[in-house]
C-alpha cells in the first residue's frame, strides 16, 4: 500500500518503513500507521486523520530513544523531517533549526563562526528529542544542561494550533517543553543560543585495563575541584573487531578518558592548555598510553572523540544519576565492569558538577542534574542470550553502584522504559501535568509522555 495524501503509511509500505526507521535495531516501533512530515499543513492533516480515526500521536527524528516509547498500537507515529536548514544569526549567537535535524548539521553550520551548540557527543542524535530531555554535551560543566540553552520552540498542538513559544509567550508552557517528558505536541523547530567557543582541547586517551584502578582513583580526586571550563568521561569500553576501531583498542578491555576543555577567546588557550594538562599530566605519568589524541582543535573536532556509532546499532543498557562515588564507588565500578568477556560494549561515568549542578533563574522543568556523575552502560545485543547476559550485568552493577544512587536520573540517559527512572520532583511533575491538560485535553500525545511524567 503506498502513502495517501495527507501522509499516512501502513505496516507493509515503503513509507511505513521510512517513518518508522530507528538507530536503536533492538527496539523497533511498530504503530498502526505512520508518517513522514516535512511541513506544517502535513502535521495538520495527520493530526486530522489522527482525531477523525480516533488514535493517539507519537512524535520522533531519529529513533535514537526507540527503547524509551511504551507499545505504539491504536497510535499514529510521525516522524519530522521539517524544510529548511540551520539558519545562523552570529551577531544574536542565535540558530535556528527545524525539527529533523541532527547535531551534525548543526556543528556544519556553525563551523568557522566562533561560535558552539550544546550538542552531545554524536552527530547522528536529533536535535529536538535531545534538548526536550536535557542534553549533557561535553561543555556542560561550563554552560549547563543544554536545554537551558532554548529560546523558543515551535509546535502545532492537539487541535492543530501553531504555536510559537519562550519566556513572553505562554511562559508556561515554554518552562514545561523544557524537560517536562514530551507530550505537548509536535516540535517544528527550535531557536537556540550558542555560545563563543573559538577552540577547544579535545581527545581521548587509552590505555589497558589493568590500569584502571590507578587511573579512575586518579580522575575521580580530580573531578572532585576540577575547573568547569574541562568536561571528561571515563568508559570501560570492550570494543568489537572492526576495520573503524583502531587495531590497538580491538577485542580486550581498554580504560578510556576523553573530554573538552572549552576556550571561548584565543587569549584563553593558555589557560585551556593548562587546565587539560593538570588532568592528562598525573594520569600519562601513571601509566604509558596505548593511544593518546588530545590536542588544540576547531570545536567541530568534539563529535569525533568519544566513537559513537555512526549507523544503526541494537543497544541495551542502563544508567543512573550518582552521588560523590569516592574510592569505594571506583572499586565498585571496576569490579563489576573491568574484565575480559563482559557482555557490554561501554560502562562509564560521565563527570557533572560546575554549571550542570544548579539551575539557571529561566530555567524550564528540568534545568539541572542534582548528581556529581551519569553512569551509563551499554551493549549491542547479537541474540537473546546475549541480551540476557547483558540485562544480567546491568543488574549487577546497579546493584554495586546503588548506595551512591540519587533516585533521580537523566532523562537523556534513560535506556528503557522499564529502568527506574524519574526527573522531576512531585510538584513540578503536577505543574508539568496541568499544562499538558491544557494543550492536550484529550490525551492525544499520551504515548508521547515518559513514564513519570
Ligand atoms: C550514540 C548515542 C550518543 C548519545 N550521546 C548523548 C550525549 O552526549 N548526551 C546526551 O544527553 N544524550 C546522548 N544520547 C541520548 C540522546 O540524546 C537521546 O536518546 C535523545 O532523546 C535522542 O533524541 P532523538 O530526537 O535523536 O531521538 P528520538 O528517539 O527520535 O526522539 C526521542 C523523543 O524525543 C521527542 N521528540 C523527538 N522529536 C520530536 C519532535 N519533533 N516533536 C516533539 N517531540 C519530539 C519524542 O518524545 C521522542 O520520543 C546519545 C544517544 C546515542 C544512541
Amino acid at each position: 500500500m503506498t502513502a495517501p495524501a495527507d501522509g499516512f503509511a501502513f505496516p507493509g509500505s515503503p513509507a511505513y518503513d521510512e517513518a518508522t526507521q530507528v538507530f536503536n535495531l533492538a527496539a523497533p516501533l511498530a504503530p498502526a500507521a505512520a508518517a513522514t512530515v516535512c511541513t506544517v499543513d502535513q502535521i495538520r492533516g495527520v493530526l486530522r486523520r489522527a482525531e477523525r480515526e480516533d488514535l493517539r500521536v507519537a512524535v520522533h527524528t531519529t529513533g535514537h530513544a526507540s527503547a524509551t516509547a511504551p507499545p505504539l498500537d491504536r497510535t499514529v507515529l510521525i516522524r519530522t523531517r521539517l524544510d529548511g536548514g540551520v539558519e545562523l544569526d552570529s551577531a544574536r549567537r542565535i540558530a535556528r533549526i527545524p525539527a529533523g535535524t541532527c547535531w551534525g548539521a548543526v556543528v556544519r553550520a556553525t563551523a568557522g563562526s566562533g561560535l558552539a551548540a550544546p550538542h552531545g557527543s554524536a552527530a547522528t542524535v536529533g536535535v529536538v528529542g535531545y534538548l526536550l530531555r536535557g542534553g549533557l554535551s561535553f561543555y556542560s560543566r561550563q554552560v549547563g544542561l543544554a536545554v537551558n540553552k532554548v529560546r523558543a520552540i515551535e509546535l502545532v498542538t492537539a487541535d492543530g494550533s501553531v504555536v510559537r513559544t519562550d519566556a513572553g509567550h505562554d511562559p508556561e508552557l515554554f518552562w514545561a517543553l523544557r524537560g517536562g517528558g514530551g507530550g505537548f505536541g509536535v516540535v517544528t523547530a527550535v531557536e537556540i543560543e550558542l555560545f563563543p567557543a573559538t577552540r577547544v582541547v579535545t581527545g581521548a586517551t587509552f590505555w589497558p585495563a589493568e590500569h584502571a584502578p590507578r587511573l579512575l582513583s586518579i580522575w575521580q580526586r580530580w573531578t572532585l575541584d576540577a575547573p568547569r571550563d574541562v568536561t571528561t568521561s571515563v568508559r570501560i569500553l570492550n570494543l568489537p573487531d572492526l576495520p573503524e576501531v583502531p587495531l590497538a583498542l580491538r577485542g580486550h578491555p581498554v580504560l578510556c578518558i576523553d573530554g573538552v576543555v572549552l576556550c571561548p577567546a584565543e587569549e584563553d588557550l593558555p589557560t585551556a592548555r593548562d587546565h587539560a594538562e593538570e588532568l592528562l599530566g598525573p594520569l600519562r605519568a601513571a601509566a604509558v598510553p596505548m593511544l593518546d589524541t588530545w590536542q588544540v582543535a576547531d570545536p567541530a573536532a568534539v563529535l569525533d572523540i568519544h566513537l559513537d556509532p555512526a549507523s544503526p546499532v541494537p543497544i541495551a543498557g542502563d544508567h543512573m544519576l550518582l552521588d560523590e562515588i569516592g574510592d569505594e564507588g571506583v572499586a565498585e565500578f571496576l569490579r563489576t565492569t573491568g574484565e575480559s568477556g563482559s557482555p557490554l560494549i561501554l560502562a562509564g561515568l560521565r563527570q557533572l558538577g560546575g554549571a550542570c549542578s544548579t539551575a539557571p533563574s529561566d530555567a524550564g522543568a528540568l534545568g539541572h542534574l542534582a548528581g556529581r556523575y551519569v553512569y551509563s552502560a551499554a551493549g549491542a545485543p547479537a541474540d537473546e542470550a546475549h541480551e540476557a547476559a547483558i540485562a544480567d550485568r546491568c543488574a549487577a552493577i546497579r546493584a554495586a553502584l546503588s548506595p551512591w544512587d540519587t533516585g533521580r536520573t537523566a532523562p537523556t540517559f534513560v535506556e528503557n522504559r522499564r529502568q527506574p527512572q524519574r526527573h522531576l520532583a512531585p510538584d513540578q511533575t503536577r505543574a508539568v501535568h496541568r499544562v499538558r491538560a491544557r494543550v492536550d485535553p484529550d490525551g492525544r500525545f499520551r504515548n508521547d509522555v515518559l513514564p513519570h511524567c
